[in-house]
């Protein structure tokens, strides 16, 4: 768990979630289902583990240099607002 104060409002309490990640760089993208992360109890502000964020940057360049397979792919409509 996180012993520091939130950024935003100065709590220092946190839940732990599970949330659907969307990784992107250059126009590529990896959903990463299941991603853990802690949600400041008090605002909300969600915080991401360097660790958690290395593993899913690892996995997006393995699959997009074929070095590992996704679980799945989506096809994703995308529409601006
Ligand atoms: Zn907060």
């Amino acid at each position: 768990m996180r012993e520091t104060k939130c950024n935003t409002c100065g709590n220092t309490e946190y839940k732990e979630r599970r949330i659907t990640y969307l990784y992107s760089h250059q126009g590529q993208y990896l959903i990463a289902p299941n991603t853990p992360v802690e949600i400041c109890s008090n605002c909300g502000t969600v915080y991401y583990s360097a660790e958690v964020l290395k593993a899913i940057e690892r996995q997006f360049f393995a699959i997009h240099n074929n070095m590992a397979s996704p679980d799945q792919f989506l096809q994703v409509p995308v529409k601006s607002m």
